[in-house]
């Protein structure tokens, strides 16, 4: 996809609106324009029914029910319910500690870090290897009765990493631990159909799979409800939950944006976008240009996703260097301005010089083959201008 004269390659960052969402929030912003909680005349009753489908659409995407589904602001909001909701629970089932993976989102780490501090849970982090994949043994290693939650991301916003969820749900529930999984990244790289099996509260973000940005949610297991402690509080909406009257345009663009990514339809999307990515770097290297991938092998990754060492230039002078051509970003969108080396790339391996030379190309649904060469070419020019003037980066 081409915005102006810029090829946007920074879909994990966020994803433009899919037309077919916006049609159907253009209709609930002029015809739907009824408080969901109004519950005493027709015109509430018919945005109750936009909500509840919206919530199905969700539910469907993750093989869960539609009264799991808690709406949030994002993920980032429902990262926080999912932990620090529980630290009420950490007093009444007389667990204490949280594991955490070294890749999780900072949404999840800050949490982490707030049930450490303030309601004095042990926190452990699991390492990851070279691939970005959680230990499984060193996570055995750590579980216990005294383990009250497992939080693993289903795939990793920089380097693309797919994890077994499965494998590591099944082993934190053998240990009687919940297990949360933020599947923000999830819907456009993998079937998460069957994920609410294998995870008691899980995470998503519309923005990340073509619907509007500001909503999210966190489905909880239903058994798991009652373990939750709001975060915002109010008028008692969504069982109690998380108070506030749901912004009905953007429920219903999220859920429009997960049914898209149910299904057949979906896989052939994963399947064009692998090849456009494969296409990108195939390019990149073809072009004389010295990238080296930074994180797992094709077969664990994420199909959109090029995480690149570009060893002569820095990701900074080089993203600055592609405008306005090209987007893409360095290290995870999230964490830019924050002068400091992705936390990421660190738990991989690399040195911090190695991370700051690290850029993160993601192709998305709008990504022609023709962008994808495109963009090689473009990127391989200003690496060759770059690594032959004076910003040559000293690795
Ligand atoms: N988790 C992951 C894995 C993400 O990639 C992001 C967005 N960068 C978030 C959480 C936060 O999502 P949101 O922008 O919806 O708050």
């Amino acid at each position: 996809m081409k915005v102006g004269e810029t090829i946007y390659l920074d879909h994990q960052a966020t994803t433009p609106v899919d037309p077919r969402v916006f049609v159907k929030m253009a209709a609930a912003f002029t015809n739907a324009f009824g408080n969901p909680h109004a519950s005493e005349h027709v015109i509430g009753w018919r945005a109750t029914e936009a909500i509840a489908a919206a919530a199905r659409q969700v539910a469907s995407l993750v093989g869960a029910d539609p009264d799991e589904v808690i709406f949030t602001s994002g993920a980032t909001e429902a990262n926080n319910l999912a932990l620090l909701g529980l630290a009420d629970y950490a007093e009444r089932s007389g667990r204490h500690r949280v594991l955490l993976s070294a890749i999780e989102h900072k949404s999840v780490l800050a949490a982490g870090r707030v049930l450490a501090q303030r309601h004095g849970l042990e926190v452990a982090v699991i390492e990851v290897d070279r691939q970005g994949r959680v230990d499984e043994a060193a996570l055995a290693a750590q579980l216990d009765g005294d383990v009250l939650l497992v939080s693993i991301m289903a795939v990793n916003n920089e380097i693309g990493t797919i994890q077994a969820v499965d494998r590591i749900g099944a082993l934190a529930r053998a240990a009687g631990a919940l297990v949360h999984c933020d599947a923000a990244q999830a819907p456009c790289a993998i079937d998460i159909g069957d994920l609410a099996h294998h995870a008691d509260l899980i995470s998503l973000s519309s923005h990340k799979i073509y619907g509007p940005g500001g909503i999210g949610a966190l489905v909880v297991h239903r058994g798991v409800q009652p373990c939750l402690t709001p975060l915002i509080h109010g008028g008692g909406q969504q069982n109690g939950l998380r108070s506030g009257t749901l912004p009905l345009p953007l429920c219903v663009g999220f859920g429009a944006a997960a049914e898209l990514l149910s299904g057949t339809s979906a896989r052939e999307e994963r399947d064009r976008v692998r090849a456009c990515r494969d296409l990108f770097v195939e390019t990149l290297l073809a072009e004389g240009c010295e990238a080296v991938s930074n994180g797992p092998d094709t077969r664990l990754r994420h199909p959109g996703n090029a995480n690149l060492l570009l060893r002569s230039v820095t990701a900074a002078d080089l993203l600055a260097a592609l405008q306005p051509t090209l987007a893409a970003s360095s290290g995870s969108a999230c964490a830019s301005g924050i002068p400091e080396p992705s936390h990421v790339l660190r738990a991989i391996g690399l040195t911090s010089e190695e991370a700051d030379c690290s850029i993160r190309f993601s192709l998305g649904r709008s990504t022609t083959a023709d962008e994808a060469v495109q963009a090689a070419r473009i990127v391989s020019a200003a690496v060759e201008r770059l690594s032959s003037g004076p910003l040559r980066a000293t690795l």
